[in-house]
């Protein structure tokens, strides 16, 4: 399958297809493993003056290194087709079909379907009429999202789920483990107790374990980790599953083990307590703290906001970025309010206009 970076690369399968090309087409698809703009083309010829249409697969559009192509200074997919296509439909007076611009979405129509396509109310792009009832039918699905995002930031609702292991040494934060649910993390039933007696009532409670907690801790990972490797036998993967299930290496005292990358319990199980014991091992010779911390009343637009900070601006902006990010959502005192909270329980720091995350801010998003 060709891979399409440039337009020479782009050119070089229209070429290859021949006739006279009327429609390049740029559609999405998805699967586990990301999305995929895929380019198709439209030809023509004319066999003893009688007209024959053809559709061809061109290949896949891909982000080429070190490319002037860019998008809000960012490099992305559907940049690059944007670019090619245009030049494609100059160079070959070709129609350029590509339904979803600004990003993945498989959800509108191939060209030949185009009639069947309703515009989204939202952001006018060409989509076919979805059949759930749980969605809305007018809107292309990123715009459902989009105005349940709005609508949840409106509402200020709870965001309290999500938890972090952070391994702590003065300013220096290492993310470990992430878990939407605190009881999901390996190493809970043996801190539970401990972490319990240690919440307290604010908005966030930080829960530390200290060297002692955490060579106990280590103690009670060994215990179960060897009885998990007492019954460990090697993958065996039937010939037709081959192409889902791989296999991948680990040491853990001296031996090596190889274990299934999915659908095998004990060695997801083996895998983690090893990496639970390594986090244990490093916390302990290098002087970490664990740390949790337990959000007790952040809402959703809380964390948008620390998340805008932390992610989009890398940690530091201007309170006028923040302000115009929420422009479309909230009130400028909604998100005024919502910056003085976020100073009051120590995840961002104001100085004048500018606005820094906290570690303890880092710690929570
Ligand atoms: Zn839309």
């Amino acid at each position: 399958m060709a891979i399409i970076t440039t337009f020479e690369s782009l050119d070089q399968q229209i070429k290859k297809a021949g006739g006279k090309p009327v429609v390049l087409e740029a559609l999405w698809s998805g699967d586990t493993n990301g999305w995929y703009l895929s380019c198709y083309l439209y030809t023509v010829t004319y066999p003893f003056f009688f007209r024959r249409e053809h559709h061809y697969f061109l290949g896949q559009v891909a982000v080429p290194e070190g490319t002037e192509y860019f998008t809000n200074s960012k490099l992305t997919i559907e940049g690059v087709a944007e670019a090619l296509g245009n030049q494609a439909a100059q160079k070959y007076g070709l129609t350029f079909y590509f339904p979803a611009k600004d990003g993945p979405d498989d959800e509108c129509p191939a060209w030949t379907e185009r009639h069947l396509g309703i515009l989204c109310q939202d952001c006018g792009k060409l989509i076919l009429p979805r059949k759930s009832p749980y969605i809305p039918q007018e809107i292309c699905y990123p715009c459902h999202l989009k105005r349940e995002w709005d609508e949840s930031l409106r509402k200020a609702e709870p965001a309290d789920d999500g938890y972090n292991l952070c391994l702590l040494k003065g300013d220096e934060c290492l993310k470990m483990g992430y878990c939407t649910k605190f009881e999901a993390f390996t190493i809970a039933p043996f801190i539970r107790d401990k972490v319990q007696q240690r919440i307290t009532k604010e908005i966030v409670s930080i829960v530390a374990l200290d060297i002692a907690d955490i060579l106990v801790l280590k103690g009670q990972l060994e215990t179960v980790l060897d009885k998990l490797l007492l019954a460990y036998e090697k993958p065996y993967i039937e010939e037709r599953m081959k192409k889902f299930i791989g296999t991948y290496k680990v040491q853990y005292q001296g031996r090596e083990y190889e274990l299934m990358d999915r659908r095998n319990q004990v060695h997801a199980d083996i895998a983690s307590y090893i990496y639970n014991i390594e986090t244990a091992e490093k916390a302990i010779t290098e002087g970490y703290t664990y740390q949790f911390f337990f959000k007790q009343g952040i809402t959703s637009r809380d964390d948008s906001v620390l998340r805008f900070v932390h992610y989009v601006c890398k940690g530091e902006t201007i309170i006028f970025n923040i302000q115009q990010r929420y422009v479309h959502s909230l009130t400028a005192e909604e998100v005024s309010a919502t910056i003085g909270k976020l100073v009051q329980i120590g995840c961002l720091t104001v100085s004048g206009e500018r606005v820094s995350i906290t570690t303890l801010g880092n710690c929570i998003v």
